[in-house]
């Protein structure tokens, strides 16, 4: 995969050449430049920004700069995965907390992808102009973070970029580690526990010691159930019940959760077996 990141601050996406991903950078697994937007500027105090129309607070990033750096990227060649298949636009992803909400199916959905661009915006935000223009060259896709507003996209790039970049194949040692994760099948992950068994009169559950695999596996599951009910029961009406075991439709009895029609749907509260 190649990914390119347009920042004013290009320096702060240096953490990216370090751990999994900048080796994987290291090992040719992905291809990441980063480009400084005054770069494509063309007057003396490199401007980047102006009023906005309309008047308010703040400054727009002007539309010109942006055009001059995303035309450079697009004209830069891509490696050609096969000589038949047509040519792809590549993803703009625009950081905004007025996009899409990023999750990890949406950061499996871009790990697909060939190239990524992303857009750092700083000040109000890019001239709207840019992201309508940009759809010539690219699919565009304004990207959340999450429901707050940071100062500028970069951090929001570093965690979309780490989020995808670790499911490219070979960046994660142990691909295994990436099928049991939090969100992977829409549930929480398991508490995890290492040695000692006794730490501080705490003792690991005693299951995880017992050397059966089957009891394991399933005390794992149902953890997942109790930490997700507890913690984002937000995310059990997505879940796909239709295949749960009678075993796990009891341990999500217990939580105050029935299967109806292969969805869990949540008891009036306080209506928990007897
Ligand atoms: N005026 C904008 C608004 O209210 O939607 C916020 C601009 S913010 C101060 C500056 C830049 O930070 C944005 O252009 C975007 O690149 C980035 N940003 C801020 N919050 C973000 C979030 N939740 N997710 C992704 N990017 C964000």
């Amino acid at each position: 995969m190649r990914i390119d990141v347009v920042s004013i601050f290009p320096e702060y996406l240096a953490p990216l050449e370090l751990s999994l991903i900048g080796k994987a950078r290291q090992d040719g697994l992905l291809e990441l430049n980063v480009h400084d937007l005054r770069t494509f500027t063309t007057d003396k105090h490199r401007t980047v920004d102006d009023t906005p129309y309309g008047g308010g607070a703040g400054m727009v990033m002007k539309p010109e700069p942006w055009a001059q750096a995303l035309e450079s990227i697009a004209a830069s060649q891509m490696p050609a995965n096969s000589q038949d298949e047509p040519t792809k636009k590549p993803v703009l992803i625009v950081p905004s907390p007025a996009g899409e909400r990023f999750n990890q199916a949406l950061a499996y959905e871009l790990a697909e992808e060939e190239q990524l661009v992303f857009a750092c915006g700083r000040y109000e935000g890019i001239d709207e102009r840019v992201i309508e223009w940009a759809d010539e060259h690219f699919t565009v896709r304004p990207v959340s973070l999450g429901d707050y507003v940071l100062n500028g996209g970069e951090v929001a790039v570093l965690a979309m970029v780490e989020a995808i970049g670790r499911l490219l194949p070979g960046v994660v040692g142990n691909p295994e580690s990436l099928v049991e994760e939090s969100h992977s099948d829409g549930l929480l992950e398991y508490p995890v526990y290492t040695k000692p068994s006794s730490w501080r009169d705490r003792e690991v559950p005693a299951v995880l010691l017992s050397g059966n695999h089957g009891k394991i596996a399933q005390w794992r599951r149902h953890e997942q159930y109790r930490r997700t009910a507890e913690r984002r029961p937000d995310l059990l009406p997505e879940f796909d019940a239709g295949r749960l075991t009678r075993a796990d439709r009891s341990a999500f009895g217990e939580l105050g959760y029935d299967v109806v029609d292969g969805q869990l749907r949540r008891r009036p509260d306080g209506d928990l077996p007897a």
